[in-house]
């Protein structure tokens, strides 16, 4: 993979924020789901499996890159789609039209049903009806794809005293920790309502330099209230930076907004991992439309 851009942004209060642009990966499966699909891809690859099995919403940018990946990878995929409305042919998504077009064969569960993903007697039947596949958790997070963000920061990025990164599942965080110096402080700002994570990251980590910010989840994964889709479009015609609002653009808000708010006690050198996942936006602005609220830009 070629270097990644980095976007300074003009200091406030002192603090100097920069953006590391891993939405500007060279694939299509890009973002911080290029480094959680590497060594899984290569497992599969080694394992001489089919190919990856793995779960995900109908806007998932995990289903997305995924279904990219193994095709790049010459491995066949297979998404888990929670809600089984999606399976009407008539009912069509950008990010589910994607997966299709890459390949990927589409497997739709009930919500009731995909609640019970990560339970062994589910697994045994879509185990049985994929042989040879392999299973990835939602959202990808396991030992490889945290061995695999481990790789994010680079020695050129050891100069910053802050390192900030969105949390889904927690493995890019953990792989960050785990890539860090012991002088660097992470935060990871948190995208959904869950008091558990730091349970979740704890055993994919040995180091101590990382908390999680729950302060700005805006109410819960995937909602999208004005504020900060006026936030993200701000954002982007002032620093041409596109953002997206279920993880980029919560965490953009919340540094913005502890630093205005004289709460912010990290340190003055802010490096902030643009962790990708813009395929979604597409999707979010069909559902805000339905709803008639301003999309983004
Ligand atoms: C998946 C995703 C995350 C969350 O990554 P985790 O490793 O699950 O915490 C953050 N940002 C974007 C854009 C994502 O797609």
């Amino acid at each position: 993979m070629r270097s990644l851009p980095y976007n300074s942004l003009p200091s406030i209060d002192g603090i100097q924020l920069t953006i590391k642009r891993g939405d500007c990966i060279n694939t299509e499966g890009s973002g911080n789901k290029y480094w959680k699909l590497k060594y899984n891809l290569q497992q599969a690859m080694d394992e001489k499996a089919l190919g990856l099995l793995t779960f995900g919403g109908a806007f998932s940018n995990h289903l997305a890159a995924t279904a990219a990946a193994c095709a790049r990878s010459g491995l066949q995929s297979v998404g888990v789609v929670r809600g089984e409305e999606w399976a009407d042919p008539q009912k069509k998504n950008p990010t589910l039209e994607f997966c299709k077009q890459k390949g990927m064969q589409l497997h739709f569960l009930s919500r009731s049903t995909y609640r019970n993903k990560n339970s062994t007697e589910l697994q045994k039947t879509l185990q049985q009806q994929y042989p040879n596949f392999m299973l990835l958790p939602e959202g990808g997070t396991n030992a490889l794809a945290v061995k695999g963000c481990a790789e994010v920061l680079t020695a050129a990025d050891h100069k910053y005293d802050t390192i900030c990164v969105a949390v889904g599942t927690g493995g890019t965080l953990a792989g960050l920790a785990t890539g860090s110096t012991e002088h660097q402080q992470l935060l990871g700002f948190m995208s959904l309502r869950y008091t558990g994570m730091a349970e979740r990251i704890t055993p994919y980590t040995t180091t101590s330099n990382w908390q999680l910010i729950h302060d700005y989840t805006f109410g819960g994964y995937a909602k999208t209230p004005e504020a900060l889709i006026a936030f993200i479009n701000n954002f982007k015609k002032k620093f041409k930076i596109p953002l997206e609002p279920l993880y980029t653009g919560k965490m953009l808000f919340g540094i913005f907004d502890l630093i205005k708010t004289g709460q912010w006690r990290w340190g003055k050198n802010v490096l902030i991992i643009h962790t990708g996942g813009l395929q979604g936006i597409a999707g979010i602005n069909q559902r805000l439309a339905k709803k008639g609220q301003p999309l983004l830009l």
